[in-house]
């Protein structure tokens, strides 16, 4: 039997007048240094829940270098490393030749692509550029890991759907499993005889800019940050069907996308986006997250280059402005 076709009965339609009126309980509101301080004090810790749990305590990394190549400017070690101890990650480091101590490093996190660390060392531009490899051209060291369900750790006969139903059946988020991981990855930077640890900064695409966004949030070792074509709102993106990679459980009705951005202010951020690529807008984000900078008097910390394309990493300012940020010349 047919219902009567004028009863509404899609789920996901139904939804659709909570749409209009729906207001995140912890979203910023404020002007002022105060309500700043006093909003970053409440989300940051329930955001940390909600993303959560975190391992207590961190285990040994065990790094393992297992292959070496070498160009006329960087030398690539593969490695691997634990970020919980049944969780190998496998990473391309990149140093730059001749580089001593002190060097800046950028942790660089790659998109929502099956191919994972390949796509930010050997890109074939299709995303624009190889920022993990650009960046070690330029005298950076990089550090490129694959997230959890992609490049060598995807599972092969499943998604990273897959992966999240088996996180969430242990009671884990897959954004905060992965931020983890990343956080690790800063450990590992931070253990190298090369890298300045006060020194360190991210660079995201797509869904590594979602995560970069998260990860610069929690971790305070992140220095600055370059994230580039997911810089935009839940509303605007996972109301519509994007990945539940960027979306988890219930963060709706604790905050919107730019209030996690606005969560790594006062430390410098540099947001990229192509204005053919409109269904990641980063309107109204950027402006969300400004006010969040201008109530923490760092308005001069926050960047936004829009560029005439489509879904890519740009680099053109935003991996200037990195180096030159994390050398300092621009503090
Ligand atoms: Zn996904």
């Amino acid at each position: 039997m047919s219902p009567p076709s004028e009863i509404q009965l899609s789920s996901a339609e139904l939804l659709d007048h909570n749409f209009p009126n729906h207001s995140p309980r912890l979203s910023f509101d404020g002007d002022t240094v105060d309500a700043w301080q006093d909003w970053r004090a409440q989300l940051l810790p329930e955001l940390r829940e909600q993303l959560g749990p975190f391992p207590d305590e961190a285990v040994p990394l065990n790094p393992r270098i297992v292959a070496t190549e070498s160009s006329d400017k960087i030398t690539i070690h593969k490695v691997i490393y634990h970020s919980r101890a049944d969780t190998p990650i496998p990473a391309y480091l990149s140093i730059p030749k001749g580089a001593t101590a002190k060097t800046p490093a950028v942790l660089c996190i790659h998109g929502h692509v099956p191919d994972g660390k390949e796509s930010v060392i050997s890109g074939d531009g299709e995303f624009g550029s190889p920022y993990g490899r650009d960046l070690a051209e330029q005298g950076v060291i990089t550090l490129c890991p694959d997230n959890a369900g992609m490049g060598e750790r995807a599972h092969p006969s499943g998604g990273c759907d897959f992966l999240w139903r088996r996180l969430n059946y242990l009671g884990y988020d897959l954004t905060g499993y992965r931020v983890y991981d990343l956080m690790r990855g800063v450990d590992y930077l931070q253990s190298l005889p090369e890298v300045d640890k006060t020194r360190i900064g991210i660079a995201g695409l797509s869904g590594g800019c979602w995560l970069g966004i998260v990860h610069a949030a929690l971790d305070e070792r992140v220095q600055a940050a370059v994230l580039s074509g997911y810089f935009t709102t839940f509303a605007q993106t996972s109301w519509f069907g994007h990945c539940v990679c960027h979306h988890p459980k219930g963060i709706g009705e604790l905050c919107e996308m730019p209030d996690i951005a606005g969560l790594i202010a006062p430390r410098p951020i540099f947001v990229e986006w192509g204005t053919e690529d409109v269904s990641r807008p980063v309107h109204p984000a950027f402006g969300m997250t400004q006010r969040i900078y201008r109530a923490a008097n760092a308005n001069d910390q926050i960047t936004l280059q829009e560029f005439d394309a489509g879904h890519l990493f740009s680099g053109e300012q935003s991996l200037p402005w990195l180096i030159q940020t994390l050398s300092g010349r621009n503090r």
